[in-house]
């Protein structure tokens, strides 16, 4: 085991135009073991009327840094969902590898003096992979937000926090300063604070470059579950257990989540924007469980108010094995882990098998019995009834979806 870390300095230095060229960007030397869950701590989180943003927080204006890159894509997949927001926020020691990506301010780097340093991101590595990234900002030197040329007043540089926070995010990434390695372009990575003040083109084939795929990440930790407007029907296929108010505990995502109990016959439900003692009376009004996790190979709904992307928690993927030999007769809500198309999972094992596009507001559909019958009886009969055909699509991890068993 090999720990290491590393500071990241920015400093300032008058604007530079410099000539585009070729792609420059660099990478640090260690790819990322996962995507990163980041917890803003950035106090006072009470609104101010930033120069450039309008009112705002600090946490705020991190997380539009954040969403920035996740826009630009991580990785050649690309990955839009590799920055997390963790929601709430756990408190760690940013000086240290615990588990807890922190940003947060600070009077001193980790015991040592700032300097002019503006920030910098501490970034923890076991085995050659990039686990934690912690990110500091000077709370010695003045911060408000705003656009375009950098800003002097009162005989200090006025620091534009929300460029410094794409610079430190895009560390956190996996991106180094351009010009550090001697490369002349225009990129918000390089190591001076500059009139730049967005992702520039270099900085964008930057993360696109970043040693990363989702898809190959043994931990299912790294899979996106991305939840539309309405009602979803998602799934856990990991071995690890979802933590209901981490994943779903933004109430300006998420209304309520459902879960089906088929031993008790009842639906468990979570909701955000309800106290655990108004949740518990809620559910028990109404005959209902109070959801607090959604386990492994469980399925579930999700209605959500915008869109918004979760993860599904560390571990790997379910084998369809665990509710083959679960049968229980009945309907079961449920998921699983090893994209197995309906028709491997057979006939032994359900009668039917439903699950749920949120986008086009249909079922997919799949029976054994009519799909026995051979030539094209069950795509006649999807089609009849205003069904979706799985065809050769798979059950991926994310997937939720009933089964009614024989
Ligand atoms: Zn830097």
């Amino acid at each position: 085991m090999k720990f290491g870390r590393k500071f990241i300095a920015a400093a300032f230095l008058l604007l530079q135009f410099l000539p585009q060229s070729a792609p420059a960007f660099v990478l640090l030397p260690e790819p990322p073991a996962s995507g990163f869950t980041m917890n803003l701590d950035l106090e006072p989180s009470v609104p101010f009327q930033s120069i450039g943003y309008g009112i705002t927080t600090w946490n705020k204006l991190a997380e539009m840094a954040i969403a920035t890159w996740n826009a630009a894509g991580i990785g050649s997949g690309p990955d839009f969902g590799f920055l997390r927001v963790a929601n709430p926020p756990a408190v760690g020691n940013p000086c240290a590898r615990d588990g807890i990506n922190e940003v947060r301010w600070s009077p001193d780097n980790c015991g040592f003096s700032f300097g002019d340093v503006i920030a910098i991101t501490i970034r923890w590595i076991v085995n050659g992979l990039r686990v934690e990234e912690d990110v500091l900002f000077n709370s010695n030197l003045p911060f408000d937000a705003y656009r375009g040329p950098l800003r002097y007043s009162n005989g200090h540089w006025l620091n534009d926090f929300h460029r410094v926070a794409v610079h430190e995010f895009g560390h956190v990434v996996g991106l180094d300063h351009p010009n550090a390695a001697g490369q002349k372009v225009t990129a918000i990575m390089n190591s001076h604070m500059s009139n730049v003040d967005w992702l520039q083109p270099d900085d964008i084939a930057g993360a696109r470059a970043i040693a990363w795929s989702a898809a190959s990440d043994p931990q299912l930790s790294s899979v996106t579950l991305i939840f539309n407007v309405g009602w979803n029907l998602a799934g856990n296929g990991s071995t690890g257990t979802l933590d209901a108010a981490s994943a779903f505990g933004n109430s300006s995502d998420v209304l309520s989540v459902w879960k089906w109990l088929s031993v008790e016959a009842k639906w468990a439900l979570y909701s955000p924007s309800l106290t655990r003692q108004q949740l518990a009376n809620y559910a028990n009004t109404n005959g209902h469980a109070v959801l607090t996790t959604i386990n492994s190979g469980e399925g579930f709904w999700v209605n959500a108010s915008r869109t918004f992307a979760a993860r599904l928690p560390p571990g790997t993927a379910i084998s369809s094995a665990s509710f083959q030999s679960a049968r229980a007769g009945g309907w079961r809500l449920v998921a699983t882990g090893d994209n197995k198309t309906p028709r491997d999972i057979g006939s032994p094992y359900l009668s039917t098998l439903w699950a749920w596009d949120a986008v086009k507001a249909k079922w997919y559909f799949y029976a054994p019995s009519l799909d026995a019958k051979g030539g094209t009886y069950l795509s006649d009969y999807i089609t009849s009834k205003g069904y979706l055909d799985f065809g050769t699509k798979t059950l991926d991890p994310t997937t939720g979806f009933w089964v009614n068993q024989p």
